[in-house]
């Protein structure tokens, strides 16, 4: 297994390579590929699969891969784990582009639930996807990053706004539409003519293309750091839950020896997982079906599997430790937290959540607890939805972070690797050893 140095090196390349989710998907596709897994296409017949490691990618921003150890017939359980490829952002509006007192700006809304403060006084870039057409008619789309600081929503002076450090409330519409370059017109440019100049320069096949469609995200374009006196810490964009995806990639590719496991990445968690390659669509089941289609059997694998379901966690803010139980205070590199809720906001049972601490104690990292205060509203995640959908025995984990939902997140710099090595001895354990025991009736 890799050296935490190097994991640490990979983790910050992944990351920074991934401005959208569609960006995590093609950075997904090519750790998987560099491992030897072979893409289908769902629009394919696939007929028989051998064993193999095979992925599949939905609307360009969901990636369900697996390995196959044995055939599928034979009912064997699956290692699965998944996580989210989305974080929340601001997503460029269809029609832009607005010019006020020289200034071209680009209208934006909020996907998701960001923290907006962080947003004001950052240098900015532009990535996602966008849809063309070429010379002879026909449609295609192609992946975007203008790579440079594009960009930047500037706060207003403190001397224009004396109560801005006590009462400072951000007008979602007004406040953050961030400047783009000056113009001596009255009129705004045409967006879609600067984003097929920055289509020619990446694609230069598509140099001539109209422009139709866009999803396009407004990203941090600071790279991942490494911060502290000694290291101990790293902060970036998107750990939530990139960091998340990355260990996910890894910890299936490196399995030894390989054995029957599947991860999926879903799109859209940030904003209720109700779409076609969300956790609520029906990209696993789809998947799940397709590997097994004979319902006895897949409904046999399933009930022998175990899902972890990976999306970082709440560590305890040092200024603000009142906001966590006092007894449950996960702490920076202490390794990966068991995310538990008595309502079901988390999937975890003392069944799943024994299986896990097995594999943490076997790869020789730490893990920690996370239960919300009673008088503070629980977040959620994939693991219930993927839990309910299919019936799987599930798991709730994640590294501990601070700033969750800022432009810039913070988290120790030993909690990924923690995480990897426990995910990597997950998809090398026997059957045996992901079977939730059942008591005696
Ligand atoms: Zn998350």
């Amino acid at each position: 297994m890799q050296q935490h140095s190097q994991y640490l090196d990979e983790l910050f390349a992944f990351i920074n390579a991934s401005p959208t989710a569609f960006h995590a998907a093609a950075a997904g596709a090519a750790l998987l590929r560099d491992h030897g897994f072979q893409r289908l296409h769902e629009a394919d017949a696939w007929g028989d699969l051998d064993p193999g490691a095979y992925f599949v990618v939905r609307n360009d921003a969901s990636l369900i891969a697996f390995t196959l150890a044995d055939s599928p017939r034979s009912g064997q359980p699956l290692r699965m784990a998944g996580a989210h490829t989305d974080s929340p952002g601001l997503k460029v509006k269809p029609n832009p582009l607005q010019v006020r007192q020289g200034c071209v700006q680009l209208g934006v809304e909020v996907y998701g639930g960001p923290l907006l403060a962080p947003w004001f006084d950052r240098d900015l870039s532009i990535a996602g996807r966008v849809s063309w057409r070429t010379g002879q008619g026909a449609l295609q789309c192609s992946l975007i990053d203008f790579k440079r600081p594009v960009a930047v929503i500037p706060s207003l002076a403190i001397h224009l706004d004396r109560e801005a450090n006590s009462k400072r409330s951000i007008d979602k519409q007004i406040d953050l539409v961030p400047l783009l370059m000056q113009t001596p017109e009255s009129s705004p440019p045409d967006f879609k003519t600067i984003l097929q100049r920055q289509l020619g320069l990446q694609h230069p096949a598509a140099a001539d293309a109209e422009i139709l469609d866009f999803d396009l995200f407004l990203y941090d374009a600071q790279p991942l750091a490494q911060v502290g006196l000694n290291g101990e810490f790293i902060t970036g964009a998107r750990l939530d839950n990139l960091l998340s995806c990355h260990a996910l990639l890894q910890g299936l590719a490196s399995a030894k020896p390989r054995r029957n496991g599947l991860i999926v990445l879903n799109d859209h968690e940030e904003v209720g997982s109700v779409s076609t390659a969300g956790a609520l669509g029906t990209f696993l089941n789809d998947m799940l079906q397709r590997l097994f289609p004979e319902p006895g059997v897949r409904q046999q694998v399933i009930a022998g599997s175990l899902f972890v379901s990976v999306d970082n966690a709440h560590a305890v803010h040092p200024n603000f430790v009142g906001k966590h139980d006092p007894e449950h205070l996960p702490q920076l590199n202490q390794g990966p937290v068991i995310k538990m809720n008595a309502n079901q906001r988390y999937a975890t049972n003392a069944l799943t959540a024994s299986l896990f601490r097995q594999f943490c104690q076997k790869a020789g990292s730490p893990c920690q607890q996370f239960v919300m205060r009673n008088d503070l509203a629980c977040g959620s995640t994939i693991g219930p939805l993927t839990a309910a959908g299919i019936g799987v025995p599930t798991v709730d984990v994640g590294v501990p972070q601070l700033a969750m939902h800022s432009i810039r997140e913070t988290a120790g710099s030993a909690d990924g690797w923690h995480l990897l090595r426990a995910l990597t001895t997950f998809f090398s354990e026997t059957d045996e050893a992901i079977r939730c025991p059942q008591a005696a009736l």
